[in-house]
Order: structure tokens, then sequence, then C-alpha cells
């Protein structure tokens, strides 16, 4: 879509806003634009309250990045979002990168670890999901120490699901790319293996309770596809 901007700089941000939310509805490529004109009315105040706005981890869900030229104009938007030291923008290039096999996944992790000891819950959650699905770290230290972190968190029952969506989206996205990996597993718990996952729901039964159940259930929300 072709966008004017003889006339943007004139646009209350209200409007702005508003504009930039229809165009979402049909995808990334267009919001991408229309923000790439606004840059060039030189409303950088405008610039800067739009992407408190629109959070980066809410504009890659599948309805969104629908396409390879919503993803392509994304991934230069994450990367404008990694410059400005953005920590969903960096955790978002770090994922693509380790699920798409890109580059040495350590020191992709060392980055994610890095956000997370910020206080970045979703790159707790992240950290955890990527080491134990594509660095094969079942029992390392790393994981142990991310599941601890999550645990600990004071806000994890409530965040915790909301952000294996985010990342369970992440990785739909990242998938329109040809190279990303497929993880091929299906997680049930060690000890109770027939009792369904739980997610931090700490219920009166026994199983509920248990953290391997947690894990899987951690684990099979991020692998499942959205409906
Ligand atoms: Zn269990």
């Amino acid at each position: 879509m072709k966008i004017e901007n003889n006339n943007l700089g004139s646009l209350p941000i209200d409007m702005i806003i508003v504009i930039m939310k229809l165009l979402l509805s049909s995808g990334f490529e267009d919001f991408f634009n229309f923000l790439k004109a606004l840059a060039q009315t030189q409303r950088m105040s405008a610039v800067i309250h739009l992407l408190e706005e629109f959070l980066v981890r809410d504009l890659y869900m599948p309805r969104i990045l629908a396409t390879q030229s919503d993803v392509t104009c994304f991934n230069r938007f994450v990367g404008i979002g990694e410059n400005l030291r953005i920590y969903d923008a960096i955790l978002y290039a770090r994922s693509r990168d380790i699920i798409c096999g890109f580059g040495n996944i350590d020191g992709h992790l060392t980055e994610v670890d890095l956000l997370a000891a910020n206080g970045h819950f979703l790159s707790m959650v992240g950290k955890f999901i990527l080491g134990i699905l594509y660095k094969k770290e079942s029992c390392s230290d790393i994981t142990v120490e991310a599941i601890v972190c999550i645990y600990k968190h004071p806000h994890n029952r409530r965040y915790i699901l909301s952000a294996l969506t985010h990342m369970r989206d992440m990785k739909s996205c990242i998938k329109v790319s040809s190279t990303a990996k497929d993880v091929d597993i299906n997680p049930t718990c060690i000890i109770h293996p027939k009792v369904a996952n739980a997610l931090f729901t700490y219920t009166r039964k026994p199983a509920d309770d248990c953290l391997f159940c947690n894990i899987a259930a951690m684990l099979n929300v991020f692998m499942n596809t959205e409906e």
C-alpha cells in the first residue's frame, strides 16, 4: 500500500494510533510503511510514543505476520528495536537466530540470559524453552537456573501463560521463514506420564504441584500451534 505523508505531520497522535491499529489488521507491511512515512515527517516524539503504544511482543502474531513480506518488514523493525535496546526486540532477534540455527547458539542464549537477569520475564521463559528445546539442555545448570527464576518471580502465575503464548506466537511467525527448525518431541512428566499438565495451578491434586508436570505444560503450550 502506498502511504502519502504530506498530511501526516498534522494528524493528532490519537488518530495516528487508530490508523495504525487498522493497518495491522491487514498485516505488518502496511503498518511498517506508515511508521516509516511518519518518521519522515520528523515527528520523532510521536514515533517514540508509538513504539511505547505498540509493544513488540503484541506485533508478532501469526495473523499480523502472515506473509514473507510482513516478516521481512518485521525483521527490519526488530533491527531498529535492537538498536534502541528494546528488550522484546532483542529477545525476538536472538530467538529467531536460535530457532533458525543461525550463528552461535551459546552466544544467543547468553544474550537472552542477560535480558532475564535484568528482570525481563519473557526472556526468563524464553531462556528456559529455547535452552531445553534447541540446545537439548534437559538437565543442565542453565535450564534449572531458568526454571527457578520463573518459579521465584513474584508474578509468575499471573504472567506465565501470556509469556508462553508470546513465545509460541514468536515461533509460529519465525516458521514463516523456511529455514526454521522443527522440534519433534512430546513433553510429558517423567513421574506422572499419564497426568494432564499442570502449569502452576497448584490445586489439591498432588501431581499439580509437580515441577516436571509444570515443565511439560510449559513446553506443550510453546509447541502447540495457534488455532
Ligand atoms: Zn509430574
